[in-house]
């Protein structure tokens, strides 16, 4: 199987995806709701590369889960390789930037939890990354500020500012370089604010980040 390609605004080639990496928290006010250490280091889990929802896919309703919910991410598309990557020299490594949802089984995440099980189940299933275009740092730079919000059937859930990341992005890819080697194609969803909610079939989920664009996902 070959890799997925994401759409780059503005180019006809197209980025191939290699391995999505999610930071686990990085939105003090999400770490509040979920009643987690606000302490804590980034850590990072991963979704399959083929669990990508792209160029305007749906979002099936995925199977053994009654609590699925959405989570608006800035997306953050890895275009030189790299390890040990100190944060200065960080955004040399980044090709651009897309909106993702990081949609989660919370149900199973939970159990996971509880139970100091991995969390694929939760996180980790098919269509678990919808994800937009990606638009290319030479063209918008590296917002650190700006409105990162998420709508279910035009009703406004999450609403923060990028600013409000614990973990900045050069941070992120700092700590995640120290564990894996970062390669082109690589994907970072750096974690998501509060105001995390369930979804039902027939809900249009739309979430946007000022400077780099939107994503309108239908839940079938
Ligand atoms: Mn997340």
């Amino acid at each position: 199987m070959s890799f997925p390609t994401i759409k780059i605004v503005g180019l006809d080639e197209r980025f191939p995806a290699r391995r999505v990496y999610c930071v686990g928290r990085n939105y003090i006010d999400h770490i509040r709701e979920m009643g987690s250490d606000e302490r804590e280091p980034p850590f990072f889990f991963q979704k399959p590369a083929d669990a990508l929802v792209l160029d305007g896919g749906d979002f099936p309703y995925p199977p053994l889960s009654e609590n699925v919910h959405y989570e608006i991410e800035l997306v953050v598309a890895i275009g030189k390789a790299g390890r040990n990557i100190v944060p200065a020299d960080a955004l040399d490594h980044v090709y651009g930037y897309a909106v993702g949802f990081d949609m989660t089984r919370r149900d199973l995440q939970g159990v996971a939890k509880d139970m100091r099980r991995p969390w694929e189940a939760g996180k980790a299933f098919d269509h678990a990354a919808p994800c937009s275009a990606i638009v290319p740092a030479t063209d918008i730079g590296h917002p650190e500020t700006g409105a990162i919000w998420l709508k279910v059937n035009r009703e406004t859930r999450q609403e923060a500012d990028l600013s409000h990341q614990i973990w900045s992005v050069p941070e992120s890819i700092s700590h995640l370089s120290e564990l894996f080697e970062l390669v082109p194609g690589d994907l970072i969803f750096t974690g998501t604010p509060s105001g995390v909610g369930p979804v039902k079939p027939g809900d249009t989920m739309v979430g946007g980040i000022e400077g780099v664009g939107e994503l309108t996902v239908q839940v079938v």
